[in-house]
C-alpha cells in the first residue's frame, strides 16, 4: 500500500471537484478529502447517491459540500462551461480536480465491440475528463497550487485482452495526463499526474470480476493515502507521474 500518512488538516481551505463522488473509489475520495479539510464538490449522474455523500459530509462536520448532477454521456460543452462559471462564482478557484467516473463497457474481443458502445466509454472515461479540465482550467490557475489527478488503470498502463475500450481510454487518459502535465512550465502552479487504484473492492470491479469474493479485496477508503498525497501540498514537486495506490 501507498504509505503516507495524512495531516488532519491537509486540504483546509481547499476546494477539490470529485467526479463519480456518489459511490465506489469516487465516493471514497470525497468523503476522505472533506475529512481532511477540503470543500468538496460532487459531480457524479445519480442524485441520491450524491445527496448521500453530501449528507454523510455535513452530518460529520466537515465543510459543507457542492453538488452537481451530470451525465458525462451526454455533456455538452455548455454544461461545462456552466459548472466553472457556478464555481467561479462560489469559490473563485479549484484546487483539485479528481478525474474519478469511469464507465467499464464491455469485455470482448475488440472486433465484437458495438461502436455506440465504444463511443459512450471514451464520453466518460476520455472525452470527459478533457472537457471538464478545459473549462476548469481558469479556476486552476486561480488557485495558489493545484493538482488534477487522473484515475487510471492496469490495462492503462500494459494492454489486455478483452479490456476493449475501457483500456483504450485509460491509454489515452495516460497520454492526456502526460500531455497537460508537460505543458506546465516553470512558472505553472498546476501539477498533473495518474493514479492506478488497483484491485479495489467496488461495483465496477465486481462488474469486471462476477465470481471473485470481494471481502479479498480492499476497500476504497484503504487506497486513499495515495489520493490525498497527490492532492496535498506534499506532493507540489510531483508532476507528469504514473502512481500506484497499492
Ligand atoms: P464504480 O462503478 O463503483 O463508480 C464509478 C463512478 O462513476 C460512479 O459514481 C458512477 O456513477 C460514475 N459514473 C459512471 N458513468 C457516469 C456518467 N455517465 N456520468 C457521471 N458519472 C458516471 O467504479 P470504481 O469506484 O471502481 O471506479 C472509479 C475509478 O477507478 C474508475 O475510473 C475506474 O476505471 C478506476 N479503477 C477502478 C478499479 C477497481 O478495482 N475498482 C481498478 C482500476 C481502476 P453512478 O454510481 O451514478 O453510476
Amino acid at each position: 500500500m501507498f504509505d503516507y500518512q495524512a495531516p488532519a488538516d491537509l486540504l483546509r481551505d481547499k476546494v477539490i471537484l470529485v467526479t463519480g463522488a456518489g459511490d465506489g473509489i469516487g465516493k471514497a475520495c470525497a468523503l476522505s478529502c472533506a475529512a481532511h479539510g477540503a470543500t468538496v464538490v460532487l459531480l457524479g449522474r445519480t442524485l441520491s447517491k450524491l445527496e448521500a455523500v453530501y449528507d454523510a459530509i455535513e452530518a460529520a462536520g466537515h465543510p459543507q459540500p457542492g453538488l452537481c448532477v451530470l451525465d458525462l454521456v451526454t455533456a455538452t460543452e455548455k454544461d461545462y462551461d456552466d459548472l466553472a462559471d457556478q464555481l467561479f462564482d462560489t469559490f473563485g478557484k479549484l484546487d483539485g480536480l479528481v478525474h474519478n467516473a469511469g464507465l467499464l463497457g464491455p469485455r470482448t474481443l475488440m472486433d465484437q465491440v458495438k461502436p455506440e458502445a465504444w463511443l459512450q466509454v471514451m464520453q466518460v472515461n476520455l472525452h470527459a475528463p478533457f472537457m471538464l479540465t478545459r473549462a476548469m482550467m481558469p479556476l486552476l490557475r486561480a488557485a495558489e497550487t493545484a493538482s488534477v489527478l487522473c484515475v487510471s488503470s492496469s490495462v492503462g498502463r500494459t494492454g489486455r485482452a478483452y479490456w476493449g475500450p475501457y483500456a483504450v481510454s485509460k491509454f489515452a487518459l495516460e497520454g492526456f495526463m502526460q500531455v497537460l502535465a508537460d505543458e506546465q512550465d516553470g512558472t505553472s502552479k498546476i501539477r498533473v499526474n495518474s493514479i492506478n487504484p488497483g484491485a479495489t473492492r467496488t461495483a465496477m470491479r465486481a462488474e469486471a470480476y462476477p465470481s471473485e469474493e470481494p471481502g479479498n479485496l480492499v476497500t476504497p477508503a484503504e487506497i486513499m493515502p495515495a489520493f490525498l498525497y497527490l492532492l496535498g501540498d506534499d506532493s507540489l514537486t510531483v508532476n507528469g507521474q504514473a502512481l500506484d495506490a497499492q
